[in-house]
């Protein structure tokens, strides 16, 4: 996630300079077509381990309502015995306006239409396990009714699985929103039910928080079939296996390994441009009119996979996808993220498309790939995904351009600090940020600033050898701040405590 509202002039002054030098080579098509099939690898005895879902959805674009059956094969990875399981219902925050996850605050926005509820209807939920079936207990609970626990009939045992379907409805509302309609396009992000994590502190049962992507999952596997009419173009987090059409409808299948969410867009007003980077395919979906932004945001897309590639790892995804679609900023999703169609217009500045598809596509390791609990340690996605902006400007631009940007930061920081926008605490649960005024600055700007302050210490050799280390070593899984400073500290031979004290969690 990304919120804008500063300008920088390192910003404006790096963008001409790249408009000037782009050269193009975009494919652009109205029909996405069926890609050449990637070679999707065999279970490992590692993926094998991961939960999988498979979701058949049939998505009616004219009453917004989508209908699917979904079966989640649940693999207990921990060392306890579970009883019970809990998955998020996130679409239920949507059902009334006091728990509507608006962003920003921005309730006149987010429901330009005016409000009407979007939740999700459970029809049935059944379990199997070996040839066994049953019918299990389950009941909704928590703030808005977001979490569902099921009883199991016996509990899960260390290394077992079982399989859960559902039969559900979807009432999407008129949300300018991570999930919710607009005039030409359906996000469906966070809209389905997704296992809740099951850590150290038992399982993470937190509320849609208004502050802040209030995610935290592990990685599954996934096959995603879509049933959309045929005027619709679906973007999704996965990579297209199959597309058919049937009767005034087509179908879309999916499948994303080792993806720590799945989400689409519908839109009946897409153009696509293509391109690739190796062997991964970047894919920049854009509405009829916007060819020229459409167009600067497959190439910035694909420079930021290029740039980060070379910098942090390889970006391990067939697809990515760039999306214009009725949001208010940016949001990230595995394989593909959200961009505002304001930043498309031609009369906005260009630097709200561009570095705002950066720092989405610098989330695709920062917390796609490297994980994080994003209720409890903002700050080790939005911190880096902000650095990586900074990263972004010197590799492409120079850096004596990154060394502007980053003292841009910093300005920004000491700025927020005098100016008390926030206490100086980083390190804490996004149920203690007031709203965005403080969260923004805290996570974002503290947390890279934290990075450039680790860099001056180490050096740029060993500073990149850290955040490649911290990548490598945390691929798929679940990083800690506590993690990052191991690697900090391994790598470079300094001790790290009192610089990550206080960074995040000295009081000022
Ligand atoms: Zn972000």
């Amino acid at each position: 996630m990304i919120r804008r509202v500063k300008q920088t002039g390192a910003v404006i002054m790096v963008i001409s300079v790249f408009i000037l030098i782009i050269g193009g080579c975009s494919i652009e098509q109205n029909n996405p077509g069926i890609p050449v099939p990637a070679v999707i690898p065999s279970p490992t005895d590692k993926e094998a381990a991961i939960n999988r879902y498979t979701i058949d959805a049939v998505l009616d674009a004219e009453n917004k309502v989508l209908t699917a059956e979904q079966q989640v094969m649940y693999m207990n990875n921990e060392d306890v015995e579970l009883s019970e399981l809990y998955f998020h219902i996130y679409t239920n925050a949507f059902r009334k306006q006091e728990t509507a996850p608006f962003l920003f605050d921005d309730f006149s926005r987010a429901y330009s239409r005016g409000f009407k509820p979007g939740y999700t209807e459970i029809a049935s939920i059944e379990l199997s396990k070996g040839r066994s079936r049953s019918t299990p207990e389950y009941s909704l609970q928590g703030v808005g009714d977001t979490i569902l626990r099921i009883k199991l009939p016996e509990p899960l045992v260390p290394g077992d699985s079982i399989s859960i379907q559902f039969k559900y409805k979807v009432i999407i509302p008129p949300a300018g929103d991570r999930f919710g309609y607009g005039d030409v396009n359906i996000n469906m992000g966070n809209w389905y039910p997704i296992a809740a994590v099951y850590d150290d502190e038992g399982w993470n049962l937190d509320k849609y928080y208004s502050v802040g992507d209030p995610f935290y999952s592990d990685v599954s596997d996934y096959i995603v079939n879509i049933k959309a009419p045929e005027e619709y173009i679906i973007a999704a987090s996965g990579y297209l296996l199959e597309e058919r059409a049937e009767g005034g409808y087509k179908n879309w299948k999916f499948h994303g390994s080792n993806m720590r969410d799945f989400a689409f867009v519908a839109g009946n007003n897409f153009l696509i441009a293509e391109d690739k980077v190796g062997d991964t395919v970047i894919k920049s979906y854009y509405y009829k009119g916007h060819e020229k932004r459409g167009k600067e945001a497959l190439d910035f897309g694909k420079r930021a996979i290029e740039i980060f590639n070379s910098t942090y790892g390889k970006y391990p995804y067939p697809t990515y996808s760039v999306v214009e679609t009725e949001f208010p900023s940016g949001m990230e999703y595995p394989g593909l993220v959200y961009i505002s169609t304001m930043y498309y217009d031609n009369a906005y500045s260009a630097d709200h498309l561009i570095y705002t598809t950066i720092h989405e596509t610098a989330h695709q390791w920062w917390y796609g790939v490297v994980g994080n609990d994003q209720i409890d340690e903002a700050w080790l996605d939005e911190g880096f995904a902000t650095y990586s902006e900074g990263i972004f400007t010197e590799k492409e631009y120079g850096r004596g351009n990154g060394e502007f940007y980053y003292e841009i930061l910093e300005e920004n920081a000491k700025k927020d600090i005098e100016a008390g926008a926030y206490d100086g605490v980083i390190l804490k649960p996004l149920s203690r940020y007031e709203n965005w005024n403080d969260y923004g600055p805290a996570v974002y700007t503290g947390g890279a600033v934290l990075l450039n302050e680790i860099r001056k210490q180490v050096g740029d050799k060993a500073f990149f050898e850290i955040l490649q280390t911290y990548y490598d070593e945390y691929s798929f899984k679940i990083a800690t701040t506590e993690d990052f400073l191991t690697v900090c500290e391994k790598v470079s031979g300094k001790e790290f405590d009192d610089l990550f004290h206080k960074h995040l969690s000295s009081v000022k």
